[in-house]
């Protein structure tokens, strides 16, 4: 009888405790082949890491469009826009 109590998976199987720890070098490419095989053979099989590791690349990309465009996102009359929005709620707000 052949010992396979504890089975190995195969060569390139990873677990998705492992594909997480890749997930950021995987987007940075920064793997190396044989653990970017094995990551690829991983998401082919894991829904549940193909996922994170699409919401890590978006979170990624909205940080960067963030940090580039920041003095684009509020607009030039944004105090103004506050302080009017501001004196509307206190009025809908008076009891008088
Ligand atoms: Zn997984």
């Amino acid at each position: 009888m052949p010992d396979e109590r504890d089975p190995q998976p195969t060569s390139f199987s990873i677990r998705c405790a492992d594909a997480v720890e890749l997930v950021t070098d995987y987007l940075d490419e920064a793997l190396n082949p044989a653990d970017l095989a094995a990551f690829q053979a991983h998401l082919d099989e894991c829904d549940g890491c193909t996922i994170f590791v699409d919401q890590i690349r978006m979170t990624i990309q909205l940080t960067n469009a963030t940090n580039d465009q920041r003095l684009n996102i509020m607009p030039p009359d944004f105090d103004r826009l506050v302080a009017q929005l501001r004196t509307q709620g206190n009025r809908r707000q008076d009891p008088n």
